[in-house]
């Protein structure tokens, strides 16, 4: 055998990493309860509406590879949207389909990414950010908020960090609003401040708005699309969250400017997506449908966003009443990162705890190292109240166990 590529030795995803032993328990007849993974058609069914759309463009035949950026009816679908929604005027040709975010982040890093370049990574950050980045030969320089009293990105801190040497010639910035794992939503102000920012230091803005509809009441959402008018920028979105449709992995890159930078990047992008021929056809249809049934869509996802709401609520005051815990309550998304009192117990590190807690009491967490916030744990708050509550209660418990 000989050796794999060093690039190859960086993939991970660290809310899978007790996935195994999650397993191996369930299997030797453990109950094991995962609050690990943000899926919300665990908890939230896929809307039937978009279910029979995907039905019918089976039959309908569209079971073959499609274009490669995607079908035009979904890139028009896409576009309607962004005018619908933000104002904004993002023509089809500026949409490229991907087989979810996912997909869109690693073509990205793909484009932008040589040997020893860097990014400016919000911290903290959704998992995949960094490896993707790291793969390509990257290495990220981080944007830090004060997250345990629920700030955003510290601008002071950014600003000096770019005028550093290692920062200067970073490729682009990237983060997401709502946050994943924080549930932060960024104000306009703040966006603002960041595009021009990203602009006057020659870094491309990249969103990634995949909860842009999980928001909660009184939270305005404000899209990167909205106030980078003339400033090179991507937005990510995509079926997974806000249609509750994970499975279908469809997502998409939109970059509505028309600078050379925007326009090279788009024509990378639409070279990417040859190589990989399409992205799921019926997928595509169905989520085209789902974007242009305003309707329908508003009715699912309002009652959606109410329960979760109501979901992280019980859950951030529970985390609160712990003598271990701290959390901020989201604005948006639905997670809890919940900041662990590590002087309290005798535990090593997060990594010991999630261990821990999956062996001593069944509860899959993400630890909070993973997403770049070392000495917390993220708890997905989509399981009902009753679910919830028990898991909480029994880290709780765990940790009285374990304090010194
Ligand atoms: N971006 C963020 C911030 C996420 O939280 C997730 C999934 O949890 C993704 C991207 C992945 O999105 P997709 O399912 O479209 O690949």
């Amino acid at each position: 055998m000989r050796a794999l590529s060093r690039r190859s030795m960086m993939a991970d995803n660290p809310i899978e990493e007790e996935g195994d032993l999650a397993e191996q328990l369930a299997r030797s007849g453990h109950k094991v309860l995962s609050l690990n993974r943000g899926d919300p058609t665990a908890y939230f069914p896929t809307p039937s509406y978009l279910l029979r759309e995907f039905v019918s463009a089976i039959k309908k035949g569209y079971t073959g590879y499609s274009y490669p950026t995607g079908i035009i009816e979904l890139r028009e679908a896409i576009s309607a949207r962004y005018k619908r929604a933000y104002k904004a005027d993002v023509t089809p040709d500026k949409i490229t389909v991907t087989q979810g975010v996912s997909e869109a982040i690693t073509f990205l890093n793909s484009i932008f990414i040589n040997q020893g370049d860097h990014a400016v990574i919000a911290r903290p950050y959704y998992p995949l950010y960094v490896p993707a980045l790291r793969v390509s030969g990257g290495s990220p320089i981080f944007a830090d908020s004060d997250w345990e009293s629920g700030a955003g990105i510290d601008m002071d801190s950014l600003r000096r960090k770019l005028n550093s040497s290692r920062a200067r010639g970073a490729k682009y910035m990237l983060f997401s609003n709502p946050s994943n794992p924080t549930g932060t939503v960024m104000g306009r102000k703040v966006l603002e401040e960041l595009a021009n920012l990203c602009n006057d230091n020659d870094i491309f803005l990249i969103s990634d708005e995949i909860y842009d509809e999980i928001v909660y009441r009184g939270v305005k959402f404000t899209s990167v699309c909205e106030v980078a008018r003339g400033i090179p920028h991507a937005i990510l979105s995509g079926a997974s969250k806000s249609f509750d449709a994970t499975g279908f992995r469809i997502g998409y890159a939109a970059l509505p400017e028309d600078d050379a930078w925007s326009e090279a990047v788009r024509d990378r992008l639409e070279a990417f997506a040859r190589m990989r021929l399409s992205s799921s056809t019926p997928a595509q249809y169905a989520f085209a449908k789902a974007i242009s049934n305003v309707a329908e869509h508003r009715k699912s996802l309002s009652r959606m966003v109410a329960q979760m709401e109501d979901r992280a609520r019980f859950a951030h005051g529970l985390v609160n009443k712990s003598r271990y815990m701290h959390a901020s309550m989201p604005k948006g998304a639905f997670y809890i990162l919940a900041k662990i009192f590590m002087e309290k117990l005798d535990f090593r590190d997060d990594k010991d705890i999630e261990k821990g807690l999956l062996l001593e009491e069944g509860i899959q967490v993400a630890r909070g190292s993973g997403f770049g916030a070392p000495g917390s744990m993220r708890i997905v708050a989509l399981a009902p109240k009753d679910i919830l509550g028990l898991a909480i209660r029994k880290i709780d418990k765990f940790f009285e166990k374990h304090s010194k």
